[in-house]
């Protein structure tokens, strides 16, 4: 730990301070490339919490523009399902087996899967898939038969919003832990990431189709485009922008 002064957190109460050391320093485990440490304490160390009043575990922070400023988020993102260009298939289950040893995960948590990789398992004789978000599930039943319940297809263009449980939590046997019945945000995030990847692929084609077709109606009379169609199209096109503009803003703040 260098000597530079950085912000932590208390981890009992929230209170932020700063400081230059702190005492048991546990190193983030970058890329995790070392064993994992079970309890999963990253980039902690022990330090006075004035609201506390004694010696209490602090989450360090890397400051703005340090290269680990998110580092442990992305990890977390890539452990849970997003890809990353600097890694292969093999160092990604790596990261994602490690990511959850040790790691309490909710039993009640409903998943999603591509239902052609459901089907490929099933008609192979396996009995498991893997979710988007990383996750191992067994599946009971015929994927592709009509009461098949997986609600993520690669060929749905449609949003997915997270649907409503009780608000009631069920314990784990296993572990004595109560969880609460919740859609994974993992799978969610994955799912509509992906969709995102395919609706951007479809927009540059379909903007590239019209523009050709724009400069090919540029002489000659009448016009095939329409003003009312242009003015549809600017109007949309500004209004993007527009959106653009604001969320640009609000990311700056
Ligand atoms: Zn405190
Ligand atoms: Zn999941």
């Amino acid at each position: 730990m260098s000597d530079r002064e950085r912000q932590a957190i208390c981890c009992t109460c929230g209170t932020v301070r700063t400081c230059k050391r702190a005492r048991n320093h546990r190193e983030e485990n970058y890329w995790l490339n070392q064993p994992v440490d079970l309890d999963w304490h990253r980039e902690t160390g022990d330090l006075k919490c004035a609201e506390c009043c004694r010696v209490t575990t602090h989450a360090l922070l890397h400051p703005e523009g340090d290269w680990a400023v998110d580092h442990a988020e992305m990890m977390q993102c890539v452990a849970t399902g997003n890809s990353h260009s600097r890694f292969n298939d093999r160092q990604l289950s790596e990261i994602r087996a490690k990511y959850r040893q040790g790691l309490p995960r909710n039993p009640e948590l409903h998943h999603f899967w591509w239902t052609s990789e459901a089907k490929e398992a099933w008609d192979a004789g396996r009995r498991t898939v893997t979710g988007l978000c990383g996750e191992t599930m067994k599946i009971s039943r015929d994927p592709g038969g009509p009461s098949a319940s997986s609600r993520a297809d690669k060929r749905d263009d449609s949003q997915i919003a997270p649907k409503r449980f009780r608000d009631q939590e069920y314990e784990d046997p296993e572990t004595g832990l109560w969880w609460a019945e919740v859609d994974c945000v993992d799978c969610l995030r994955v799912w509509h990431l992906e969709l995102l990847r395919q609706r951007r692929v479809l927009l540059a084609e379909k903007t590239t189709e019209f523009l050709a077709a724009l400069l090919a109606d540029k002489s000659g009379y009448p016009k095939k485009i329409d003003l009312q169609t242009v003015n549809s199209l600017i109007e949309a096109i500004d209004q993007a922008q527009q959106h653009l503009g604001v969320t640009t803003q609000d990311a700056s703040k």
